[in-house]
């Protein structure tokens, strides 16, 4: 039988607050009035995550537990559980309840009186977040709506609620590394959203290292524009008319006869010009792995065991 809402929740090392994030989802839903599935996506955590899973599995019926073999990341945790969930309505929610689970109630509400297939999350209020943390976002979702367009929502994170069309639609996407949230609009589907204070994380550490955070950036730039590619070509414009003028000035100097000292001129346009290239070698690398990857067609993450069906690979799992 479809459960009427899944509710995904992707997961790393959060030991800390997984008792605490269970306590207030479980009874959240349950005061819904509709049937549920939550899918926890263990994402590879090292810790006691899974061990405590596999407690609340005993307890919880309508809890599901799917395992990945490796730390895959948030996106990819994600899309583990979008493609695995099978409600009519599917929401994702991170679980160190900075969302607060009572919104899915409110998405679902808004999702029915407007008619829409995503209800965003939208952070109203993100004052419990560090300095460091809102400013680092607020570059980020103002570059994306430079480069991506309007359509990209101001500080809507991965809190959302779709429909079973718009997950089927993301499931069919064939690109690796998806940003989802800006992939997302990109689907056409009619949206709502709802504004909701983020709190701060409940109990244990951000699982977001700065390294993870620029893997973001570059993703969703890479996934969403050539303008570095662009940018590229115009350094190189720029730097092949600064070189002829510096030719035609040594050549003159040359007829003139007057030698041409200058070491250090020399050294910083050697030096200079070297960077430059290696940075556009590094973009075009970009987006040449990008099309390596997804020509690979590998899949973006791997199930090592699922609590419906049991190990998925017996021999590779302990
Ligand atoms: N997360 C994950 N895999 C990762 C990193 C994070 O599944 O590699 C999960 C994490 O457990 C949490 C959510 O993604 O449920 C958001 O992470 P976090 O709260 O650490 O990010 P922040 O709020 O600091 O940006
Ligand atoms: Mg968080």
């Amino acid at each position: 039988m479809t459960p009427e809402l899944s509710v995904v929740v992707p997961m790393y090392d959060e030991q800390e607050v997984l008792p605490l994030f269970v306590e207030r989802l479980r009874p959240t839903l349950d005061a819904l009035g509709v049937s549920y599935e939550v899918v926890a996506v263990d994402d590879g955590s090292g810790d006691q995550t899974p061990v405590l899973l596999q407690r609340f599995l005993r307890e919880w019926p309508q809890l599901r537990v799917i395992r990945l073999r490796a730390n895959s990341g948030h996106q990819a945790a994600i899309s583990a559980g979008l493609g695995n969930a099978r409600g009519g309505w599917i929401a994702t929610i991170d679980a160190d309840l900075q969302d607060p689970p009572e919104v899915i109630g409110e998405m679902l509400e808004a999702g029915r009186a407007q008619g829409a297939d995503v209800i965003y999350g939208v952070r109203s209020d993100r004052s419990t977040d560090s300095a460091f943390k809102r400013t680092t976002a607020r570059g980020f979702y103002r570059m994306m709506r430079i480069i991506g367009g309007d359509d990209i929502r101001m500080d809507a994170g991965d809190f959302r609620l779709m429909s079973r069309a718009t997950v089927d639609a993301v499931n069919a996407l064939p690109e690796h590394h998806r940003v989802l949230r800006l992939v997302i609009p990109t689907l056409g589907f009619p949206e709502a959203e709802v504004g909701y204070k983020r709190d701060a994380r409940a109990a244990g550490d951000s699982k977001y290292p700065l390294s993870k955070m620029l893997k973001l950036t570059i993703d969703s730039v890479t996934g969403f524009s050539l303008a570095p590619l662009r940018l590229a070509t115009w350094f190189g414009l720029g730097g092949f008319a600064i070189a002829a003028a510096l030719l035609t000035y040594a050549v003159i100097s040359k007829l003139m006869g007057n030698a041409i000292s200058g070491w250090t001129s020399t050294v910083v346009i050697v030096a200079g010009f070297a960077a430059l290239q290696l940075l556009c070698l590094g973009i075009l690398g970009e987006y040449v792995g990008r099309i390596y990857s997804t020509q690979q067609a590998r899949p973006t993450y791997y199930v090592a065991y699922d609590s419906l069906l049991g190990p998925v690979n017996a021999k590779a799992v302990s």
